[in-house]
């Protein structure tokens, strides 16, 4: 799999990296990040950490995670959406025309992906006769930025993302608009939102599509599977977790089976 963006170390950008087979030890530990980190920015690399088998050929280090750019943790996380089996999704939307309530399905692979401009991470804007450098916001801004008040948010961003020391509070709305348009332009994309028709109206509705899915499975079905199977043959719980999924899931079906009989 390659990023959008990819991981700037040492002048070298890294864009291959690659999940590891599913089993319940990883399906139990994403379950978890999304119940337990207490943000979505700390969660995706909660997540992202225990699912990816490298970044970059390297170790997939909760630092690492942490500093890929927003568009690429939102890469990755509806790629481990997919991973994990679920490769489309149904969505009602309720009609903003004539509020009829509708259904949309939505074939995840089929969703475009933008690939980072030349210059990525970094661009230069021109303000006030200065030229500043700036480069894109990463998981580890985000994860910052979910304890902040947000009206100090934006010039508390835009002091990280400057490569030299800026007086925020000097840049006017339209520098401001300047940085922000030149990130804009150099950053990787992942769709976000897509345009459904209603089928009564024909009115256009913009559907959200929240790229973090993967962290809203609950592992009540996950510790259910994992207790018939220790039921049955009264293995260890760590044993149980580290089956690869399609064979959890064949022991599942041997269970089913002798019960079968045996009704
Ligand atoms: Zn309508």
């Amino acid at each position: 799999m390659q990023l959008p963006g990819g991981l700037v170390e040492d002048g070298i950008r890294r864009r291959d990296c690659a999940f590891r087979p599913i089993s319940g030890t990883l399906e139990l530990a994403l379950a978890e990040a999304g119940e337990t980190a207490g943000n979505t920015p700390r969660a995706v690399t909660l997540a992202l950490v225990t699912a990816l088998g490298h970044l970059g050929g390297e170790p997939a280090t909760p630092q690492r995670v942490a500093q890929l750019c927003v568009a690429d943790r939102q890469f990755l996380m509806r790629e481990l959406e997919r991973h994990l089996g679920h490769t489309d999704g149904w969505f009602q939307v309720a009609c903003r025309g004539c509020a009829a309530q509708f259904d949309f399905h939505l074939d995840y692979a089929a969703l475009p992906v933008q690939e980072a401009g030349a210059a990525y991470p970094r661009v230069q804007v021109e303000v006030a006769g200065h030229k500043l450098a700036f480069r894109l916001p990463n998981g580890a801004d985000q994860e910052a930025l979910a304890t902040l008040p947000v009206a100090e948010a934006q010039s508390w961003l835009l002091r990280q993302l400057a490569y030299q020391p800026i007086a925020v509070d000097a840049l006017d709305a339209q520098a401001t608009a300047a940085i922000e348009a030149a990130l804009e332009a150099v950053s990787p994309g992942v769709v976000v939102q897509v345009q459904a028709n209603c089928p009564e109206c024909g009115a256009e509705n913009r559907v959200d599509l929240n790229p973090y899915r993967a962290l809203s499975h609950s592992s009540e079905a996950l510790l259910q599977e994992v207790h018939q199977i220790a039921a049955h043959y009264h293995w260890g719980e760590a044993e149980i977790l580290a089956l690869p999924r399609p064979r959890r899931q064949r022991y599942l079906h041997l269970i089913d089976r002798a019960r079968g009989m045996a009704d």
